[in-house]
């Protein structure tokens, strides 16, 4: 019986998703067996042309990481979905937009004038950028068109599973790979992952004191965190109550504080926003001075508080520009 074809694609994209499927170490070896990779540009060499020949559906997941940031990236999105019967986003970037998603406070002309321009190691005096086409003696050059925003793939086309993570961990890969194959669907939509927040599983939860309160918002190298107890509780911004479990506390196990990469919980609309409000009602201040001068220790609140999930927020990207 022919084996089920499976895709990989990346978009906007590190690579640590990729490296995440690497890392499956000797388990890899079982999805090779029990599938048959038809694109995985990263690994292996295969021509798009082979893809839209291939008929509708006849490939029964693709598993697509990286945000949606450029023309190109849409165009093989949409042809994925078209010949797939199910998508999975894979990795916070996929899922909610992730870091390459931080590019939303700027548009495509700030970005390419930092690019190509202002940083000290570009020389640049006639003020050469990235053109979609450029023509030459011998034709057309074409590049692909640089978006002003980025998307998460759901908000380029429809998917059915989310695997969240920077990057998703390897159990957890696992369990979507057999899950899928299983033909076992759980219902569309559903974040692979848990469905309680990253506080409730984290094994400094019983540290936190009955009543928690912060008089000053300490930054991670700042200091030596006490390795058992509650970054919160310590003054160290830890995304962890307004996060999805899941991840196995992988940070908090390294004594660094939670970022947020898996994401919301499904009843949560904006994570950065349900951050703010925990943050709110443990500031301990009695005036709006004594807040102004607590939150003013905030570093960069859009990086902290939307690291992963910016395009998807309430906010989706600076506006007006
Ligand atoms: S989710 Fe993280 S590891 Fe995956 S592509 Fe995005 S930044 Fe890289
Ligand atoms: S705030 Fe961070 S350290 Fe504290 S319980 Fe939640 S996840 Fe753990
Ligand atoms: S602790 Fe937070 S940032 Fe770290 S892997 Fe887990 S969800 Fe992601």
């Amino acid at each position: 019986m022919a084996k089920p074809k499976v895709a990989l694609y990346w978009c906007a994209s590190c690579g640590g998703c990729e490296e995440a499927v690497v890392d499956l170490a000797e388990d890899i070896l079982k999805v090779v067996d029990a599938v048959d990779i038809i694109l995985w540009p990263v690994a292996m060499d295969f021509k798009y042309k082979d893809i839209e020949a291939m008929p509708d559906k006849s490939i029964l997941v693709s598993f697509i990481n990286g945000s949606v940031r450029n023309s190109e990236q849409e165009h093989i999105v949409k042809l994925l979905r078209q010949k797939s019967q199910l998508v999975v986003a894979f990795g916070a970037c996929a899922h909610l937009g992730g870091i390459p998603g931080l590019a939303n406070v700027a548009n495509r002309k700030e970005i390419f004038e930092t690019a190509y321009k202002l940083t000290h190691t570009t020389v640049n005096p006639n003020n050469v950028y990235p053109q979609p086409v450029t023509e030459i003696p011998q034709g057309k050059l074409t590049l692909p068109e640089f978006y002003d925003t980025v998307k998460s793939l759901d908000q380029t086309i429809d998917v059915d599973y989310y695997l969240p993570g920077c990057a998703p961990p390897p159990d957890l890969i696992m369990k979507g790979v057999l899950t899928l194959l299983s033909g076992n669907l759980p219902p569309k939509g559903t974040v692979i992952a848990s469905e309680k927040s990253l506080c409730e599983t984290c094994p400094r939860n019983k540290t936190k004191p009955d009543k928690m309160v912060i008089k000053e918002i300490k930054r991670i190298h700042e200091v030596i965190a006490d390795p058992e107890k509650c970054f919160l509780a310590e003054g160290i911004i830890c995304v962890g109550p307004a996060t999805r479990g899941g991840c196995g506390e992988r940070c908090i196990n390294a004594n660094i504080p939670c970022r947020g990469c898996f994401g919301p919980t499904k009843e949560v609309i904006d994570q950065g926003a349900k951050f703010l409000s925990a943050l709110a009602s443990i500031i301990d201040a009695n005036t709006e001075e004594e807040a102004k001068k607590i939150t003013e220790q905030i570093i960069d609140p859009i990086g902290l508080f939307y690291m992963y999930s910016l395009p998807t927020s309430i906010l989706r990207r600076k506006q007006g520009v």
